[in-house]
């Protein structure tokens, strides 16, 4: 049963992931830990996480007999609303599940989509999350959309486009088509908008999701964006004019910056997701200096940096200005504790780090706490010196 929390939908819901060769534990647990937060955020309790070790998914079911069985044996017992497998699953996986697991099935990528379609504000995000949800269903139309539309509501089944959950392919493909025509329509007003933004300097903040990217935008903007402990507490990018003062010369006319914080980058989104959301990275593509900000005391910081690097490597922003902020430097923890799932690695204190990365990185590195307000001023005195470098290169 739902019971209605602060408008949240709490359900009752078990993990199912699968460990391959390639993957070892710790990045195993590392990415349980991440959906659980996912299924957290989208209004999920985490029962249970089931682990199997296969060279590959199961191409009928995921995961394999023997494993099913126990999924299956305790959704039953704990009466479990609802299953969430880590990786996108097939049409006919999906289907066989469903045939053995009494609860709803989901997979990673409705997940994500879910959260999306929740924190959708404008008229843009809300198409791209309709589009891309509507991408996603269309292979796996299947009888689960329509004994659902009955008991509508909970993960999975929320979005722009829920009070139509169509079981008619022809009125799905025609839906895609509406809203491709659509969202072209608005990304030809917002280049018009972003082009009337003349020649004022742009800075994106880019990073992995809840890093503190609308935290350090507020302390740096003094205005107030929605700062949440969840993944994507927003969606679209926001801009913010930021004044910020030359060092080297106080009596200079303050420059005027503006700012976007941006949506964050997270592992194994969606495909559909993010072919509709690459004008969305266009405001990153598209600025004169990135932010990239890291959040140290996440035990996995480096493979969240590597994602971010790729991302930008991807759509073409390799070679803009950057400048590397690690965050969080009062939550971040040199010593070793029990549930370490890095154990091999080496420790180091907060100095030891920064003389590592400024000897690593070609672009500017600064550690910071937009929570504490620590080291601030410092970032804004890199962000003059940086933007003054710029405006002379232009
Ligand atoms: P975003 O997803 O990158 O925009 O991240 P948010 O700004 O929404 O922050 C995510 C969470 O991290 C929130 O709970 C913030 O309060 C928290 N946070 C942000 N900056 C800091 C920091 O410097 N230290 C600590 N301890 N928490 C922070
Ligand atoms: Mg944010």
């Amino acid at each position: 049963m739902f019971q209605v929390k602060n408008e949240i939908v709490v359900e009752k819901a078990v993990l199912v992931a699968v460990e391959t060769q390639k993957q070892d534990r710790a990045h195993t647990t590392e990415y349980l830990k991440e959906l659980e937060f996912l299924a957290l955020t989208a209004g999920a309790e985490v029962k249970k996480s089931f682990i199997q070790r296969l060279e590959i998914p199961n191409p009928k079911t995921y995961v394999g007999t023997g494993k099913l069985n126990d999924v299956s044996e305790f959704i039953q017992k704990e009466n479990i609303d609802v299953a969430i497998f880590d990786d996108e699953l097939s049409p006919s996986q999906i289907r066989n599940l469903e045939n053995t697991l009494s609860c709803r099935i989901i997979d990673r990528s409705t997940l994500i989509l879910d959260i999306f379609a929740r924190n959708a504000r404008t008229t843009r995000a809300k198409t791209q999350v309709d589009l891309a949800q509507s991408q996603y269903l269309l292979p796996r139309l299947t009888r689960m959309w329509t004994h659902l539309e009955k008991q509508r509501g909970g993960i999975g089944m929320r979005g722009p486009g829920e009070k139509e959950i169509e079981t008619d392919r022809r009125v799905i493909r025609d839906k895609i088509s509406r809203l491709q025509k659509k969202l072209e329509a608005i990304d030809r007003q917002s280049v018009t908008q972003r082009k009337s933004r003349g020649n004022e300097i742009r800075i994106a903040l880019v990073g992995y999701t809840n890093v503190g990217k609308s935290s350090l935008m507020n302390r740096l903007s003094k205005s107030d964006v929605l700062a949440e402990n969840k993944l994507f507490a927003t969606l679209d990018s926001t801009v913010r004019k930021v004044v910020i003062q030359d060092p080297q010369d106080p009596y200079a006319a303050p420059m005027v910056l503006l700012f976007s914080d941006t949506v964050g980058f997270i592992r194994k989104l969606p495909h559909q997701l993010i072919e509709s959301f690459k004008s969305t990275l266009d405001e990153i593509k598209e600025a004169d200096v990135l932010i990239h900000v890291v959040d140290l005391s996440h035990p996995a910081f480096e493979d969240q940096m590597a994602i971010v690097d790729d991302t930008l490597h991807e759509i073409g922003a390799s070679d803009t200005a950057k400048i590397l902020v690690f965050n969080k430097i009062d939550a971040y923890d040199p010593s070793p504790t029990s549930d370490d799932i890095f154990e091999d690695e080496t420790i180091y204190t907060v100095e030891e780090f920064k003389k590592m990365w400024i000897a690593k990185r070609p672009e500017p590195v600064v550690f910071i706490s937009a929570l504490e307000n620590t080291n601030i001023n410092e970032l804004r005195d890199r962000i003059a010196e940086v933007v003054k470098m710029h405006v002379r290169k232009r």
